[in-house]
């Protein structure tokens, strides 16, 4: 008998297999038999690998962290992993959104930043972007968005006329693209770009007060960027850069940290805001609610199983704990259908019992039985019953939500001052950002322009940053048509 350092292998089912190299055959150079059933495993667990990617936010990777409150912010929510002294243990996925699995981490594209907080209360998710603001405000509009972004049917090819053509067409996200054609459209790497929620959500302290928040995860190492042609290089050289240096950056034991600070508005300040404060293309001015802070995200832990850690990691809007509430945000509330509706169709019903997904706490519900359920099911298996289940604590847990009531209508938001698509934008480009990142703005887009758009659009598009800084407008009107020719007819003049 073979002396093993090291375990023999075995099959699926924990038996001994006879070789890790030969098939069973009839003599050497005869047929394989359908009897090697370890070969018949291997052969079909091979084929079932890979399951489908995420649509979209495909391309991603992330760690294990815990977070710590550092700030007493109990006047204003009582959830529990937000109270003076919790430490609670985390877990996040940074992601590009457009690209596909292998595509480059150094592409162009707003990152996810999607945490899951392991809490006393259930798992609470903040599923967030890099960025506080996005593209379009109706989630009918999502889809196509995302299409616009993604490949053509014809040829499978990503096509900036494509991209262009929707964003002139909705100028609502005039906001999001100036940020992304800017320095933080490709950041240098996860660990040095902020996180934020983006919608504005409800928090709600013990005594049943309410107030609107927005998080901001502000990165401790300190904001960093690629230029346009750092990132091609990079991109030509070492597709998963940035998952390469978050890995060895945790393996050094560099690990790196956010501080996490609130916007914070009193409930009836909503109404008159001089900006819809529930529209998810606009911020609100760090002048009008400034920074609180509330506490630190640290990773400390790489994953040690990418499939079943970070592949399989489900995050979703609707994981809210007491204390915290949905806004009436149309996109918050349309990603709480769609998010669990994509965890259901690509990884099946009970995708939270996969260990990643699972609570720290106990589970006591009355879901019952479906693909891979693992987790034991009791008896009374429905509710109200007579028999010892569950019962819904209606006097600790009150739904949180505030009034709506009016006319069903298909409309956008009209009621608030400032509700314009090009003001945020323009303060952008002429307040925050200093010449040189024009400058890199004005490069970015005339290059992006430059690559396949066609003239219809081009027309809009100059128009389109005309509305956001007439200046900004001209400049890139200038440079497009250095390579480009000028127009035939009034060059986007309106
Ligand atoms: P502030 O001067 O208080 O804040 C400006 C913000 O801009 C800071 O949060 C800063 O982030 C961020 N910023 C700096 N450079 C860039 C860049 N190249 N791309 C994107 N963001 C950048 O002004 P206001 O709060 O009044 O906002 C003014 C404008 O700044 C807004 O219209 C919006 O376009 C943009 N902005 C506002 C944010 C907000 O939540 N209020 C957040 C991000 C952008 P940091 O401090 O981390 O460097």
């Amino acid at each position: 008998m073979t002396q093993h350092k090291v375990p023999a292998t075995t099959t699926d089912a924990g038996i001994p297999v006879e070789s890790d190299e030969h098939s069973l055959t009839v003599g050497p150079d005869g047929p394989v038999l359908l009897q090697d059933h370890y070969l018949i495993e291997q052969m079909a667990n091979f084929n079932r690998e890979r399951i489908p990617e995420r649509q979209p936010h495909a391309k991603g990777g992330g760690a294990f962290g815990y977070f710590e409150v550092t700030n007493d912010v109990s006047a204003y929510t009582m959830a529990a992993v937000f109270q003076p002294g919790t430490r609670t243990n985390t877990l996040i996925r940074f992601s590009t959104v457009a690209g596909e699995r292998g595509s480059p981490d150094t592409w162009r594209d707003p990152r996810g930043f999607a945490l899951k907080f392991y809490t006393t209360q259930g798992n609470y998710d903040m599923v967030g972007n890099n960025t506080p603001i996005f593209f379009v405000r109706d989630p009918l509009k999502f889809q196509h968005f995302i299409r616009s972004q993604k490949r053509r049917a014809d040829n499978n090819l990503r096509d900036n006329d494509m991209q262009w053509d929707f964003w002139t067409l909705s100028p609502e996200s005039a906001h999001q693209v100036t940020w992304l054609m800017g320095d933080r459209g490709i950041p240098k790497t996860w660990r040095t770009m902020n996180g934020y929620g983006s919608h504005t959500y409800l928090w709600i302290n013990a005594r049943g007060q309410k107030f609107w928040v927005k998080y901001h995860f502000k990165t401790d190492q300190g904001i960093d960027f690629l230029t346009q042609a750092e990132a091609d290089a990079i991109a030509a050289s070492d597709t998963d850069y940035h998952q390469r240096d978050l890995y060895d950056s945790i393996a050094r034991g560099e690990l790196p940290s956010w501080t996490l600070n609130m916007q914070i508005m009193p409930f009836d300040d909503a109404k008159t805001y001089r900006f819809n404060p529930f529209d998810l293309t606009k911020v609100w001015p760090h002048g009008d609610y400034p920074l609180v802070e509330v506490g630190r995200l640290t990773l400390n832990r790489n994953v040690s199983d990418y499939h079943t850690e970070m592949e399989q990691a489900a995050f979703e809007v609707n994981n809210l704990v007491p204390g915290i509430a949905l806004s009436p945000d149309k996109m918050l509330l349309a990603r709480g259908f769609s998010y669990a509706d994509a965890h259901r169709a690509r990884l099946g019903v009970n995708y939270k019992q996969i260990p990643v997904n699972a609570p720290v706490v106990p589970v006591h519900g009355y879901s019952k039985d479906g693909m891979m359920r693992v987790r034991n099911v009791s008896d009374p298996v429905y509710a109200p019953n007579s028999k010892g289940g569950p019962q819904a604590d209606t006097q600790a847990y009150q739904p949180n939500y505030w009034y709506a009531d009016g006319d069903l209508v298909r409309s956008a938001y009209t009621l608030h001052a400032e509700d314009d698509d090009f003001g945020q934008p323009g303060t952008m480009v002429r307040e925050v950002l200093d010449d040189a990142a024009r400058a890199r703005l004005v490069s970015n887009i005339t290059g992006h322009l430059r690559k396949g758009v066609t003239e219809p659009v081009l027309l809009r598009a100059i128009e389109y940053w005309r509305n956001v800084d007439k200046h900004l407008g001209d400049k890139i009107e200038a440079g497009v048509r250095a390579q480009h020719g000028p127009a035939n007819g009034s060059a986007g003049r309106s």
